[in-house]
């Protein structure tokens, strides 16, 4: 018999906590899970789910334009942002109460309440008025936007998570940030008619990935009608919203100012420690306020574990996911499993969408030196009758002394499934030469990744 109330708490129950408590409790464990928002998490609610489904519903406007060259006439369209939130509404919820049922399924409490540190095996249910103990706690409270502060206005903005309740589509938006989340939206609005500004600080957008492609996307989202901005460093908000204006003025400096009806930061996530009283159980924190933890997630306190973006490493839900199952297959299945965080595919469902997996051009000539690229840009079959000018791109970055490919980067519809699956033949080595043995699938645009001869010479 234990001496605490639970074998485990987890805090949060997003991707990553709701994972680790089903799979703990499955082995066995007494378990309890704390939400002080929604059961399901940042992808669940207010983030990955909702955010595709608003991508789809931008993706008409061009689906109608493009139709007529197939011999459709649609007529004149219009769109009903009300609609689109209330049906995303309904699914969100079916999928909340399916996380829920889940995790009650597997023999989880569910507790409605945020929960805090008091030390390293009590906590807090705040709003209950009362602690509970376990034996071990599970950290996963994901991250929350970050905001630069320092930048005076930076209040009116709102972040990705007021965009998924916006009661009226604004006429027009500036966001702030070149990453996925800027990225993302900035199609969103811009396919839903919004005269949408995106303003980046670097140049091109989607540091990180790779240079061609973030060109790429950068180029044809402009043909689109986004007015993207490089270079771009916002210094003021002024709210003009309550005099004839209407509007916020949004300044750059060296560059004019902009007014908008609504001005999003997208600026990226912080672990969301702040009043966890990590403190009081002596959990290490890094510079970046993220846990520090080891390859199994187990923070420098022996009984206290965290998982997810709470801990920094991959802010992606799959990754979330994956380090909850490996903590409960550790600790409570006997199976210690640690998670490879390399070779992480991963899809920006920007307009157009880009999939990639494996190294950029820039990290593979860092790291090997010698490499061979190819890489081939080209009209998708659609484009020959939707009068669409919008290009693909495929790169593929390969070792010139072992012939295994190291990188593969796609800009184009569906590049996020292609991604998904070059991700598996990325993992066990593939090299070029499998690649080109490789019979293509025709007529499709991913045959062109294993057809591709002839060597880039930049
Ligand atoms: P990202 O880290 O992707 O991008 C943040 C952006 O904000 C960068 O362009 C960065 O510029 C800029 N930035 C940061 N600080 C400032 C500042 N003070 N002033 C101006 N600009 C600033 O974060 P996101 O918010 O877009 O997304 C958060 C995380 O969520 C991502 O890391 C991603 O892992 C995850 N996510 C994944 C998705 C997917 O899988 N499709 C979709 C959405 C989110 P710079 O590049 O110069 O640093």
């Amino acid at each position: 018999m234990t001496q605490y109330d639970y074998d485990l708490f987890v805090i949060g129950a997003g991707s990553g906590g709701v994972r680790a408590a089903r799979i703990a409790a499955g082995y066995g464990a007494k378990v309890a899970v704390a939400e002080e928002y929604r059961v399901g998490g940042t992808c669940v609610i207010r983030g990955c789910v909702p955010k595709k489904l608003f991508v789809y519903a931008s993706h008409f406007s061009d689906e109608f334009k493009h139709a007529k060259g197939f011999g459709w006439d649609v007529g004149k369209s219009t769109f009903d942002w009300p609609t689109l939130i209330a049906n995303k509404d309904v699914e969100i919820d079916r999928l909340n109460k399916i996380y829920i049922k889940n995790l009650e399924t597997a023999g989880v409490e569910i507790i409605l309440h945020r929960a805090e540190f008091k030390d390293d095996h009590t906590l807090v249910l705040v709003g209950e008025n009362r602690t509970v103990t376990a034996e071990r706690i599970l950290v996963a409270p994901g991250a929350a936007p970050f905001v630069p502060h320092n930048v005076p206005g930076a209040t009116y903005a709102i972040t990705s998570n007021e965009a998924f309740h916006l009661e009226t589509l604004p006429k027009s938006i500036a966001i702030i940030g070149g990453g996925y989340i800027a990225v993302e939206f900035a199609g969103i609005f811009n396919g839903l008619g919004v005269e949408t500004h995106l303003l980046y600080r670097g140049d091109p957008i989607l540091r990180g990935f790779d240079e061609d492609l973030r060109k790429g996307v950068q180029g044809e989202m402009q043909k689109k009608g986004i007015d993207v901005q490089t270079n771009a460093n916002v210094s003021c908000i002024h709210d003009h919203t309550h005099d004839n204006g209407g509007h916020f003025t949004v300044d750059i400096d060296d560059k004019p100012s902009i007014d908008v009806e609504l001005v999003m930061y997208a600026t990226g996530r912080v672990p969301h420690t702040t009043g966890l009283g990590l403190d009081k159980a002596g959990v290490n924190l890094d510079g970046a306020g993220a846990i520090v933890v080891d390859e199994f997630s187990q923070t420098n306190i022996e009984n206290i574990y965290a998982v997810g973006d709470v801990t920094n490493r991959a802010q992606l839900t799959p990754v979330a996911i994956r380090e909850g199952h490996a903590f409960a297959n550790t600790v409570y299945g006997e199976r210690p499993t640690s998670v490879d965080h390399a070779m992480i595919p991963t899809a920006v469902f920007s307009q157009p969408e880009m999939g990639t997996v494996g190294l950029t051009e820039e990290q593979a000539r860092e790291k090997f030196g010698k490499i061979d690229i190819y890489k081939s840009t080209f009209n998708p079959m659609k484009n020959a009758l939707s009068g669409s000018d919008e290009k693909t791109m495929m790169k593929l970055i390969v070792d010139a002394i072992t012939d295994k490919v190291l990188g593969c980067h796609i800009m184009g519809p569906d590049s996020g499934e292609m991604a998904q699956l070059l991700g598996i033949s990325l993992r066990m080595g593939a090299t070029k030469a499998d690649f080109d043995a490789t019979m293509a699938v025709h007529p499709t645009a991913a045959e062109e990744l294993v057809t591709m001869r002839t060597k880039f010479e930049g």
